[in-house]
């Protein structure tokens, strides 16, 4: 398990809850032992304490089946627009149009893209996966093939005016890693612009119950534990704030500059957040669970992954559960538990009773398996959990 908090160092942990009971169901070589949620109780960090390493979650998303993340796929042409100028909006002035500017772990290359389009020249990102900087060549978005965790290339070495972590940060398990990587690509009087979800407001979010405790979100973040952030890494927060993303949820950045290390100040603001949400997520899904128990249909559960894990986990073991669905090939054989029956995540291809409800679990790829279910033919009822 994890041996200290990244930020503080405290080797002290309080277990908030069990997260998952067997870690194998992020994928085939994640270690088949559980994982909880913690809370550093020296700074009040809340994070998903397990025996995976930063290397079974780089080989998780450098995978060429995992799915790399489209904005305009999922937010749309106008909402993913809007969303990019909120976030220039946050050190525009602090830029001119020759910055050098590095998107970390930028994925498809969608926000270096709105950058270059917008004559900001010198811009590029950072990737891990092959398949991701091969969508982003695609852009004309160049590349930089390394993960954030390793030392970067001499040549990285003081190159940004400025760095940004755009929903990148929670993913990475030696957070205290990256952004020590991070300081070291920046020039003197570089920024850092870090932008997370914001676990204050998770409870207002109207996903998919338990959506923001997705497995790939290793830290979760409040305005306080951005402070930590700041203290603990030897950065100095110029501003924070909180926005709305691309009419999703709520989020939460700080733009830093290279300063001085600080002594971290407790807040259980995280843990009071991810208690709340977790009560706010089982109410809001007891309708849904009370019907499909009280009728007994049979169900197909579609979208088995990261942001389900604690949805799958005893939410359905009333219910007449058929089959669990899952288009990734990665995913497909994974073995559940439902109610004490055994289940193996199957592909859409094996569907077989046309009567069966099939309720579709994750919030972020909500549409692509709407589209996908009408694209093969099914003509099965669907409901979504939200
Ligand atoms: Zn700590």
């Amino acid at each position: 398990m994890t041996d200290k908090c990244k930020i503080c160092g405290s080797r002290n942990k309080n277990v908030l809850f069990e997260l998952c009971s067997n870690l194998k169901l992020m994928g085939e070589h994640f270690p088949k032992s559980p994982s909880d949620m913690t809370e550093c109780p020296n700074c009040g960090l809340v994070y998903v304490d397990m025996e995976a390493t930063q290397k079974d979650f780089d080989k998780y998303y450098s995978s060429p089946n995992s799915n790399p993340f489209g904005y305009y796929e999922i937010y749309g042409e106008e909402h993913t627009n809007a969303y990019f100028n909120d976030i220039l909006n946050k050190f525009r002035d602090k830029i001119s149009k020759d910055s050098a500017i590095l998107d970390h772990a930028g994925g498809s290359g969608d926000f270096t893209k709105f950058l270059l389009s917008n004559g900001y020249k010198n811009s590029e990102q950072l990737e891990i996966s092959e398949k991701c900087a091969e969508i982003a060549k695609g852009k004309g978005v160049n590349t930089i093939l390394i993960n954030g965790c390793e030392n970067p290339p001499k040549e990285l070495e003081q190159k940004y005016d400025l760095i940004t972590m755009i929903h990148s940060l929670e993913h990475f398990m030696d957070i205290d890693k990256v952004i020590e990587n991070a300081k070291k690509m920046l020039k003197p009087n570089g920024y850092l612009y870090i932008e997370v979800p914001d676990a204050s407001k998770y409870s207002n979010t109207g996903s998919v119950p338990y959506t923001m405790y997705t497995f790939e979100h290793i830290y979760h973040f409040t305005p306080d534990t951005m402070e930590n952030l700041g203290r603990a890494c030897g950065l100095e927060l110029i501003t924070k704030g909180q926005f709305f993303k691309a009419e999703s949820y709520d989020v939460l950045y700080g733009l830093y500059k290279i300063g001085s290390k600080n002594e971290v100040k407790y807040t259980s603001s995280d843990k009071d957040a991810i208690l709340e949400y977790r009560k706010t997520s089982a109410g809001r899904l007891e309708p849904f669970i009370k019907e499909f128990e009280k009728s007994q249909e049979k169900l197909i559960l579609w979208g088995i992954g990261a942001s389900t894990a604690l949805l799958m986990n005893g939410t359905f073991d009333n219910c007449n559960v058929l089959q669990l669905i899952d288009r990734n090939k990665q995913r497909q054989g994974l073995n559940y538990k439902i109610g004490g029956r055994e289940y193996k995540v199957e592909d859409p291809d094996t569907i077989k009773d046309k009567y069966a409800t099939i309720v579709v679990l994750p919030y972020w790829y909500h549409d692509s398996i709407m589209k996908q279910i009408k694209d093969m033919g099914f003509e099965n009822p669907v409901k979504s959990l939200m």
